[in-house]
């Protein structure tokens, strides 16, 4: 931690600050310039600190050394982390590849749908049994009866299945038909639920919040590893900005920069990230090229006819091209998928 004094604090200010330091139980050290004092607090970094700092008078920030999100920071967990589910590896040198519908419709729909894509090379079977849509008049989702179709599914081709689970008192009977808990984008700052989700030890794909900066989605993070829930792979779904070509911007540096600041596996979401199916392929290259984990995509065989998104949906066979062109990509970057 770092106490920069304002360049005309008093020595009496910086003692202020040296004594606070020391009572904190932290070494401080006086760094004195030409312009401008400086006082290094060595010793563990905790939260809180910068907030009981900064207030004492003279001083102009306090910086910290260490990221404020422990568990999730490449700082102390040097090795990266591979979450697996089935055959769904996200993580390792296999890019994990997580399609179906944006939402279960019904069981010949999700059975059927699932089959294809397993025979595809995804891994992984997406669909919503609880929606969280924008209008309360839209599709919710068949909630457990979704889950059974999900269920049956997995039971048919073995994939893992991920879908969202949307309230702390769901997590239990979503956890039940779930190999992955997904965290929607609307939730990432819902702690009661992240917690849940934390204890139930599954799995977790945590969706960006459409308005989250890094540090809060790695603090979202933090709050289920802290429960001891190892398991967590991040989602980059896109972000709401000022351009309205697409439904939402897909920043694809937070592929890179969540590597670098994290050791947990990255997901791109290029469906919701794009809102427009012809996007969604290149956009599925472009985060393989830069270093995606995982892909989730929304796959329906009629878009035209479907209950959610199908404006971001893609048939079988634009996934199946996708797969193919994905594939020199990822061998390209020296992956598999
Ligand atoms: C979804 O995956 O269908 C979904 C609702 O995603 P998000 O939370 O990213 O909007
Ligand atoms: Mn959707």
């Amino acid at each position: 931690m770092i106490v920069v004094m304002k360049t005309d604090a008093t020595a009496e200010q910086i003692d202020h600050v040296v004594a606070h330091i020391r009572e904190l139980g932290m070494t401080p050290q006086v760094i004195t310039g030409k312009f401008q004092t400086v006082v290094a607090a060595l010793g563990q970094e905790r939260v809180g600190l910068v907030e009981l700092l900064e207030p004492a008078p003279g001083v102009e920030k306090v910086l910290p050394i260490m990221a404020p999100y422990k568990r999730a920071s490449s700082e102390l967990k040097g090795d990266r982390t591979v979450v697996r589910a089935r055959d769904l590896e996200v993580g390792g040198l296999r890019i994990g590849m997580i399609a179906g519908p944006c939402s279960v419709e019904g069981e010949d729909q999700i059975v059927e749908l699932a089959r294809t894509l397993k025979q595809l090379g995804a891994t992984g079977l997406r669909g919503g049994a609880f929606k969280p849509r924008t209008s309360p008049y839209s599709f919710q989702g068949h909630k457990e009866e979704g889950l059974k179709m999900l269920a049956a599914a997995r039971a048919e081709t073995g994939l893992a299945i991920v879908t969202e689970v949307m309230a702390p008192e769901h997590v239990a009977m979503v956890a039940e038909y779930a190999d992955v808990l997904q965290v929607g984008a609307r939730n990432m700052q819902n702690y009661n639920l992240l917690q849940a989700v934390g204890d139930a030890g599954k799995p977790v794909l945590l969706k960006r919040g459409m308005s989250a900066t890094m540090d809060e989605f790695l603090l979202a993070a933090e709050y289920i590893l802290d429960r001891n829930n190892p398991h967590v792979m991040l989602c980059e779904r896109g972000i709401r900005t000022f351009e309205d070509h697409t439904r939402f911007t897909l920043p694809l540096a937070s592929v890179p920069y969540l590597h670098e600041k994290s050791h947990l596996p990255v997901v791109v979401d290029p469906s919701h990230g794009t809102g427009k199916a012809r996007l969604v392929p290149p956009m599925c290259a472009a985060a393989i090229a830069c270093g995606a984990d995982g892909l989730i995509v929304e796959v329906h065989t009629d878009p035209e006819h479907a209950m959610s998104d199908g404006a971001q949906t893609i048939t079988p066979s634009v996934f199946s091209e996708m797969m193919a062109h994905c594939r020199r990509v990822a061998e390209a970057v020296g992956r598999t998928l």
